[in-house]
């Protein structure tokens, strides 16, 4: 979600209130601390890690709840869902923009960000060279991270 300022958090949440208001949704307790969560999170955050946070922090929300709110600020367009192939879902705050690519490590499930400009280059050129009117892609690569690189290299030298 390429790095959210502070200040970029508390407009996000601020405007994730608002437009609750006007849609006349009841924001919650439990609602406000999910959505303070997955808004001004730094990660790619599954349901189960969310609802381990909102423990950390004292709430107690079913997972229901959490589904819910996350399919609102999904198609509220305030979250960005993921499926990386892992049989569940992955969330991380939507920035206009803010358009990045994924790495996934298959063997600890790290999730890093990139953008690439030849990329952001290419993929309107591919899409143009088979006649097809692009309007949104996603790129992900899957394989082994960095660390998990390191772990293996130093199993093998010992
Ligand atoms: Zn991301
Ligand atoms: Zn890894």
């Amino acid at each position: 979600m390429t790095r959210l300022s502070p200040d970029e958090r508390t407009e996000l949440i601020g405007r994730f209130r608002r437009w609750m208001q006007e849609q006349r949704q009841p924001l919650t307790r439990q609602r406000d601390a999910i959505a303070r969560i997955v808004l001004t999170g730094d990660e790619h955050l599954s349901v189960e890690a969310i609802v381990r946070r909102l423990r950390e922090k004292g709430e107690t929300v079913g997972t229901a709840t959490v589904y819910r709110t996350l399919e609102l600020l999904t198609r509220a367009g305030f979250v960005r869902a993921h499926e990386f192939g892992e049989g569940f879902r992955r969330f991380e705050p939507a920035m206009e923009g803010g358009d990045h690519e994924h790495l996934v490590c298959l063997r600890c499930g790290k999730v890093v960000e990139f953008t690439h400009e030849h990329l952001t280059r290419m993929l309107p050129v591919i899409a143009d060279e088979h006649a097809f009117r692009p309007e949104r892609h996603r790129v992900e690569i899957f394989g082994t991270c960095r660390e998990c690189l390191r772990g293996e290299l130093e199993q093998i030298g010992r």
